[in-house]
């Protein structure tokens, strides 16, 4: 590191839900076979099969636009959307959502240090409070936002990492901002925004490789570790 330039104070953080505080074990993919039966998309047919692995690049995006992407038309997309939300809701209502493993604890250490804490999630509002409400989770951190309290736009643009860093009014500069997730869309989203530290986790849906070329500043094996080392890194 250039001697000159001394990391900042990390004062907020950005938190992904699914896949980094959240595992789901596999409900996206569970939720987005309805949603393509909704649209007529054969289960196990090659179209199937394309789709969902267009699903699984793009995890972390908002599901919104994924399915403008697979499906064109807008009426279309939102009847997809509409799909999906339903069932990934029935699915967490179902219990089958919890804690990554230190994720709470780990929110709560953050909080503990003096950090504003913010969860994000490329699913629509009704879901990612129908995961909060599922998980006790509704307090825990300072601010909950999905794409459309940030203008609509989500991962990988900058745009709920500045959402955040605007209405927590916690950090007097990009830089003393960590984000973390699970996916190559909250690194970029983080490396856009300008973010400290852009830490990838491996709780979630892709690999090391995928994290550090899209931009991580560090991978850790899971939330757990990221007090630790947004302690270490302004000093
Ligand atoms: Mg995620």
């Amino acid at each position: 590191m250039n001697a000159n330039i001394k990391n900042a104070n990390i004062k907020l953080v950005v938190l992904d839900m699914a896949g980094t505080t959240v595992a789901d074990g596999g409900l996206v993919e569970r939720a987005f076979a309805a949603a393509a039966g909704e649209l007529g998309v054969e289960p196990d047919s090659a179209d199937h099969a394309a789709k969902l692995d267009y699903v699984r690049a793009t995890m972390g995006e908002s599901k919104i636009s994924v399915f403008r992407h697979l499906f064109g038309a807008e009426d279309l997309a939102q009847r997809a959307n509409t799909a999906f939300e339903k069932a990934y809701g029935e699915l967490v209502d179902d219990g089958l959502v919890a804690p990554v493993d230190g994720a709470r604890e780990a929110v709560d250490a953050l909080k503990a240090d003096g950090l504003t804490v913010v969860l994000t999630t490329g699913f629509a509002r009704v879901t990612q409070d129908a995961i909060l409400d599922a998980l006790g989770w509704r307090d825990l951190a300072d601010l909950t936002l999905c794409p459309a309290d940030a203008g609509g736009r989500g991962r990988p643009y900058p745009d709920m990492v500045l959402a955040a860093f605007l209405k927590a009014g916690a950090a007097d500069s990009v830089r003393e901002v960590a984000v973390a997730g699970d996916t190559a869309y909250d690194m970029r989203s983080g490396v856009r925004a300008g973010a400290g530290i852009v830490a990838g986790v491996l709780t979630g849906a892709h690999d090391e490789p995928a994290l550090r070329g899209a931009g991580a500043t560090h991978v850790l094996p899971s939330v757990a570790e990221l007090p630790a080392l947004v302690r270490g890194f302004g000093s």
